[in-house]
């Protein structure tokens, strides 16, 4: 009978050990979803800092916030030629795509081209 209750016992770790698989998955889900959390505050620090570095703040990140300078740089020179692909410019009031052969923004109404 030796073999059975070992059986047995094997079968109820084999059980007991799903369980635990099934809530250390658990866990470290709740813990991705807390370090998804931090991640979002480690965010809001930096665009924080790079708000006031854009306003003329200086601070220990100054080189980090001129690499982000240059990229939005880079930026706006890659959405200036899909502009040009388009035959659109800016509104220079609102910001909106506008075609190049219209006078007036469309969303905002201030002269253009
Ligand atoms: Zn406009």
């Amino acid at each position: 009978m030796a073999f059975f209750d070992d059986l047995k016992k094997f079968g109820k770790n084999i059980t007991e050990k799903g369980k635990d698989v099934i809530e250390i998955t658990k866990l470290n889900s709740q813990i991705n979803t807390e370090k998804e959390k931090i991640k979002e505050f480690y965010l809001k620090i930096g665009e924080e800092v790079y708000k006031a570095y854009a306003a003329g703040q200086s601070s220990a990140y100054d080189e980090t916030c001129l690499q982000i300078k240059e990229i939005e740089d880079s930026i706006n020179v890659l959405q200036e030629k899909v502009l040009e692909l388009k035959n659109a410019s800016k509104c220079p009031s609102c910001g909106a795509e506008v075609n190049k052969e219209t006078a007036f923004c469309s969303k905002c109404g201030a002269k253009v081209n």
